[in-house]
């Protein structure tokens, strides 16, 4: 997808600090982060967001979490970590390519809101 960031990280034409790849997902660094770890983790087909989700598409969202436990456990997160979508303005999302955050490093507390 033009323009998409997350795309041009896949493609390789953004540079990402790479946790784990496959023919499907890539994790890497969050430019920004919120917790002592945060990571993205993002299909490598553009899905614009969770809202976007249906039952042709839904498959990778299994497929992602089914490989968390083994990026948390290369990330050293044996002691819990967060995972989170934010979907859409109000939800907060800002980059429109489905991502999950994986946080942690640190006891975090609850936002909601
Ligand atoms: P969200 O606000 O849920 O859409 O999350 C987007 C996340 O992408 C934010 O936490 C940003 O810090 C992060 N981000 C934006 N651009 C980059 C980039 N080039 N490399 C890594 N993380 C990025
Ligand atoms: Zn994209």
């Amino acid at each position: 997808m033009d323009n998409c960031i997350f795309c041009k990280i896949i493609s390789g034409e953004i540079p990402s600090n790479k946790v784990y790849e496959d023919d499907k997902i890539l994790a890497f660094y969050d430019l920004s982060p919120q917790a002592p770890v945060h990571v993205l983790i993002i299909p490598k087909t553009h899905i614009c967001c969770a809202d976007e989700l249906d039952s042709e598409n839904c498959e990778i969202v299994g497929y992602i979490f089914s490989k968390i436990p083994q990026i948390a456990k290369k990330l050293g997160l044996e002691n819990g970590y967060r995972v989170v979508n934010n979907c859409k303005e109000e939800g907060g999302q800002s980059v429109f390519h489905l991502h999950f955050h994986l946080l942690g490093g640190k006891k975090l507390t609850l936002q909601m809101a």
